[in-house]
């Protein structure tokens, strides 16, 4: 039973019209089956104030209340979410403002002169039970709401009118609590959410109660007992009145932090290079993108990419393994890391590969700046395995000045700027612009067409003699790679860039090698022995098999092993100088000579002269040109005597003119080359210089 009808039900009647008011009153005091504790008041305003103060379990009221009506009542009441039923009275002449009434939210609707005590009581006892039904309905809808929910779920009911929260013994349960440690308003819930979370959390529930959302749903951290933080997801749907203001909401808490560290990981893993923990490719192009969205909303801002690639770290991991290879990169990725601002992205895109975003700089600059930084950073040496480990480099860079409409686009310019790097010398960075692009296009192009140069027969020898300056006889030949490229001779420094970073020095030196070899063998059969210089580069030296293939070669040819001289330059040894001071001893053990090459360019130490098996050295033209012709000469002459003392021959490179020859005679050099002698030549005009001699 309704509480209403155990007790006296309270109603009040408002009622303007007395005689009106004393039949109403005589009728409820015929009603046999309920007592009623009734107050009368006459006016609307009186009306509306003894409504707003929620006293009554029933509002009796006359339609017709002077100026005012009883729906503008039925309105008020609806409006002050009050719950009690209202039953309108009528005049025979408002007969038809009945659905009008049922509208606003009457619970009956009763024509005065038409009623008997019985019939009023049988109204005011069914709007309280309707009333009593609805109410228990939706508590119902409620339970059901609650129960749907798993097993394991903690519930909650907030009681908004109260402003109460009840937490089931789950709920507390979940968070590490104990029943009585958890009252039951709002704040226990609240200020244990995680202050992140928090805003977001009562927006959402905020954003239901105002009706905007069907139901309410929100993952938050939630503080336990032991002070550490869970994962919930919290789910409600709120209970409303007939005018559809939220009086409670009711839902559920689940603990979903293991799900959720779950894809937390796997969202990291999709976006992270599992070796480094850096953001990988995908990441880097999304803030990539997102950085190109900023600069379309404002144009003026500034952001550089840097493309950045290590310099020998092939070496390392062919020399010291890929455990410490990966070592490494490692490290190379912390001290990256270690430089950037917070605003900025280092990514690893793979291999020795990284690339860097740095967004809001202020002028270009700040993006060479942070490439210099980044070299200082590396040129401090890192341990691997007890390794003392140098590495350098090559930093390529794009700005958004340059007009970009794709993420992709930029990165591939700074890619290109960093081959740019490479080319140009490694350790060092270079930017990005149109004509580099160009340049770029050409150079893909340039490979493509070498890599087929040498089945199409385009690659040629020639020929440069190397003469005795005292005895004016023809010793040998230096052999020079050049490539009939259409209408156009490349030369061999244009050919020997490109073909050493892709790896076609390999095919094209054993190319030069064996060509030279036969052509020799067969000018000496009619002049008498003659020498064979041929180039070995960096990457033909550290090639496998290196010794077998000359061998092989020297085989074929039938030429004596002591009639080649292999030149190499000095910076293979710098590079690589264990390897390379092996691989020369075995090819000396073959007899092949070998001569260092360019003595005097760039890194020329007199050390290596002795840590090297050379038999050879060959002085580079520079000297010839040196402005202080007498320091130029004093150094030529103390290599000269240091080499001689080594038992080796000495050759001097570039003579040009009458005057360079006799200064380097004076200097007691014999072995000459240079385009005083004769330039190069193609094999077809070494036998004119054969007859001129
Ligand atoms: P290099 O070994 O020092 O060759 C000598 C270079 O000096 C040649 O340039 C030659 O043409 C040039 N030269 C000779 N006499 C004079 C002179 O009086 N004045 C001037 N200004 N230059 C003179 P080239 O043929 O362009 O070759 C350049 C470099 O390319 C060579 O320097 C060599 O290191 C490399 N190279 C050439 N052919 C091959 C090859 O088949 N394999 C490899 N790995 N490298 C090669
Ligand atoms: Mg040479
Ligand atoms: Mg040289």
């Amino acid at each position: 039973m309704n509480e209403a009808l155990k007790r006296a039900v309270r109603i009040l009647l408002v009622e303007d019209d007395e005689d009106d008011f004393v039949l109403t009153r005589d009728l409820l005091n015929d009603c046999k089956r309920t007592t009623f504790e009734l107050e009368w008041v006459s006016s609307f305003d009186e009306a509306r104030d003894a409504i707003t103060r929620n006293h009554h379990d029933l509002y009796l009221i006359d339609y017709r209340l002077g100026e005012r009506t009883g729906i503008e009542l039925l309105r008020h009441a609806r409006e002050r979410r009050i719950i009690a039923p209202l039953i309108l009275l009528t005049g025979q002449k408002d007969s038809d403002i009945d659905l009008v009434a049922m509208n606003e939210g009457a619970a009956d609707y009763l024509l005065k002169g038409h009623i008997d005590a019985a019939l009023l009581e049988r109204s005011i006892r069914y709007s309280l039970e309707q009333s009593r039904t609805l109410r228990a309905l939706r508590e119902s809808e409620e339970r059901y709401a609650l129960s749907a929910r798993g097993a394991n779920d903690g519930l909650w009911v907030w009681d908004l009118v109260d402003n109460n929260v009840y937490y089931s013994p789950r709920w507390k349960s979940m968070l590490g609590h104990e029943e009585g440690e958890i009252g039951n308003s709002p704040d226990e819930w609240f200020s244990r959410v995680h202050p992140d979370d928090k805003e977001q959390l009562s927006s959402t529930i905020d954003f239901h109660l105002r009706g905007w959302s069907p139901h309410f749903e929100n993952e938050h951290r939630m503080r336990c007992a032991d002070g550490s933080y869970r994962w919930m997801l919290s789910r409600g749907l709120a209970v409303r009145d007939e005018a559809g203001a939220a009086t409670r909401i009711a839902g559920s808490q689940t603990d979903i932090t293991e799900r959720k560290v779950a894809v937390d990981r796997l969202t990291h893993d999709a976006f992270h290079d599992a070796l480094t923990q850096l953001p990988n490719r995908a990441l880097f192009m999304d803030r990539l993108e997102r950085a190109m969205e900023t600069l379309h909303r404002h144009p003026d801002s500034l952001f550089a990419v840097l493309f950045l690639d290590l310099d020998r770290f092939k070496v390392v991991n062919d020399s010291l393994g890929h455990v410490q290879g990966d070592d490494l990169l490692i490290s190379v990725a912390r001290r990256l890391n270690s430089i950037i601002r917070s605003s900025d992205t280092i990514a690893r895109l793979g291999g020795d590969e990284f690339a860097m975003l740095i967004e809001e700089i202020d002028h270009e600059a700040d993006a060479v700046r942070m490439a210099q930084r980044i070299q200082d950073a590396l040129a401090i040496p890192f341990d691997v395995g007890g390794h003392e480990i140098f590495t350098t480099v090559s930093i390529g860079i794009a700005l958004s000045t340059s007009g970009y409409q794709r993420a992709h686009d930029v990165l591939r310019d700074a890619d290109i700027a960093m081959y740019r790097a490479k080319s140009r010398g490694k350790a060092r960075h270079e930017l990005f612009d149109t004509a580099m692009h160009e340049r770029a296009l050409k150079r893909l192009e340039f490979e493509t067409d070498l890599r087929r140069a040498i089945e199409r027969g385009e690659l040629r020898v020639y020929y440069q003699p190397i003469v005795s300056m005292l005895t004016g006889k023809l010793l040998g030949f230096e052999a020079l790679v050049r490539w009939q490229r259409g209408d156009e001779l490349i030369s061999a420094e244009e050919i020997v860039a490109v073909a050493e970073e892709t790896g076609l020095i390999v095919p094209i030196g054993e190319w030069v090698l064996r060509e030279a070899l036969r052509q020799v063998r067969a000018w000496s059969s009619m002049n008498g022995a003659l020498d064979i210089h041929v180039n070995l580069s960096a990457r033909q030296l550290l090639h496998p098999n290196v010794v077998d293939r000359v061998t092989e070669a020297l085989a074929e040819s039938g030429v004596d092993p002591r009639r080649l001289q292999l030149e190499v330059t000095e910076s293979v040894l710098i590079d690589s100088a264990e390897t390379a001071a092996a691989l020369l001893r075995s090819l000396r053990d073959v007899q092949v000579g070998l001569s260092l090459d360019d003595f005097g360019t760039g890194y020329s130490s007199l050390s290596s002269l002795r840590e090297f098996p050379f038999n050879a050295l060959k002085i580079d033209r520079t000297f010839l040109h040196d402005a202080d012709v007498h320091r130029a000469d004093a150094i030529v002459r103390t290599i000269a005597s240091l080499a001689r003392s080594l038992g080796m021959e000495v050759t001097v490179e570039g003579l040009e003119t009458q005057e360079q020859v006799d200064r380097m005679r004076e200097l007691g050099i014999d072995r000459a080359q240079g385009f005083y002698y004769s330039r190069p030549l193609p094999p077809e005009e070494v036998a004119g210089f054969f007859a001129k001699r």
